[in-house]
């Protein structure tokens, strides 16, 4: 095995390998710091840049034109080599990694990586995202070092830092519903999500340790989760969101059907009012008759009005200007309105006006 150190010794196809890794897995956070983008979406693309990097040094490996694994060799955590301040990156660069040929692995993680991540930073936002993911990280490794002192038992893998995520949601917002895979793709509350990992990895550690050891770095997982869950306070302070908070979370489906109850119950009924041409005296147009009478009898619902104002907007002009005209979403419901001036058509008419 080669240190950092030891790079001059390394043959220009291993220090090309190993450049072309570090940018796969760099590019797309600073791309995300750059552009504002969610910091949690970088981290999926690194991730998956990441193992397609890792996927090519195996096939050079495999056909010989490499004589070690390079990247993996290089960047995996190893606890015996961890004595050495050279080594220290791989508490890092380990996290980035995956089992080898293990795609499965690969895609667990990320899939926790984006349907928790992202809307754990619309909570935190993205400078306590960034130090919730670290710690994670970091906390997997150390956690994995420790209970495997001197041991030559490499450990890898985003799950440290995908575990933390979990941690760090459950002391947070466990209240927060996330579209989940658990058996069936629906909104779970995340102490459910989280609970129910943690559970599923103490099993696995437990059967690990009695049996044959498995290959993933199950203790690794729960110290991301376990350092998380505990600075999770201390992280969050001062953040965007006060923690505890019950309103369903950024990507639960409560929010949604919230907004569409809140617009439910104030929406003016269609019967009640005429329509926009008879208003000012004018024929009612001819494509706009059987969707103004679908809109009258039966719209009560806030989805079906909102898909049958945007077909009418499509069928009709403003009948002062003969402008185009759009559908706006309110509070109160659709509107129909002119689209360069509101004031010649803005309908259905205010319930208070
Ligand atoms: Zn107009």
């Amino acid at each position: 095995m080669v240190a950092t150190a030891a790079w001059p010794l390394l043959t220009p196809l291993e220090q090309g390998l190993i450049v072309l890794w570090l940018g796969a897995v760099t590019t797309p956070l600073a791309y995300a710091v750059k552009s504002r983008a969610p910091l949690s979406l970088g981290v999926v693309l690194s991730v998956l840049f990441g193992a397609v990097v890792q996927t090519l040094t195996g096939a050079l490996w495999r056909i010989g034109w490499l004589d070690r694994l390079v990247v993996w060799s290089d960047l995996v955590l190893v606890p015996s080599r961890m004595g050495h301040v050279g080594w220290w990156h791989t508490a890092i660069t380990s996290g980035f990694l995956h089992a080898q040929w293990d795609l499965m692995h690969v895609l667990g993680n990320v899939v926790i990586l984006a349907l928790v991540g992202v809307p754990l930073e619309q909570r935190l936002g993205s400078k306590r995202f960034a130090v919730v993911y670290v710690t994670g990280l970091l906390g997997g490794s150390i956690a994995w070092t420790l209970a495997n002192a001197g041991s030559h038992v490499p450990a890898w893998g985003a799950s440290g830092a995908a575990f933390g995520l979990l941690g760090a949601y459950l002391a947070g917002w466990p209240k927060d519903e996330i579209p989940f895979p658990l058996i069936l793709i629906r909104p779970w509350p995340v102490s459910v999500i989280a609970l129910l990992y943690f559970g599923m990895e103490i099993a696995r550690w437990w059967a690990a340790e009695g049996g044959a050891s498995g290959n993933v770095a199950h203790m690794a997982h729960l110290g991301g989760f376990v350092a998380t869950y505990a600075l999770l306070p201390l992280i969050a302070k001062g953040g965007p969101v006060a923690r505890g908070i019950d309103d369903g979370g950024p990507s639960g489906m409560a929010n949604l059907r919230g907004r569409l109850d809140a617009m439910r119950s104030s929406m003016v009924d269609l019967a009640s009012v005429d329509d926009p041409w008879t208003a000012v005296g004018r024929p009612v147009p001819k494509a706009a008759r059987g969707i103004l009478a679908t809109l009258q009898s039966d719209a009560d619902e806030p989805e079906i009005r909102l898909a049958w104002f945007e077909r009418l907007a499509d069928a009709v002009t403003c009948p002062e200007c003969n402008g185009p005209v759009g559908a706006v979403e309110r509070k109160d419901g659709p509107r129909l309105q002119c689209a360069s001036h509101p004031q010649h058509l803005d309908w259905p008419p205010q319930a208070e006006a």
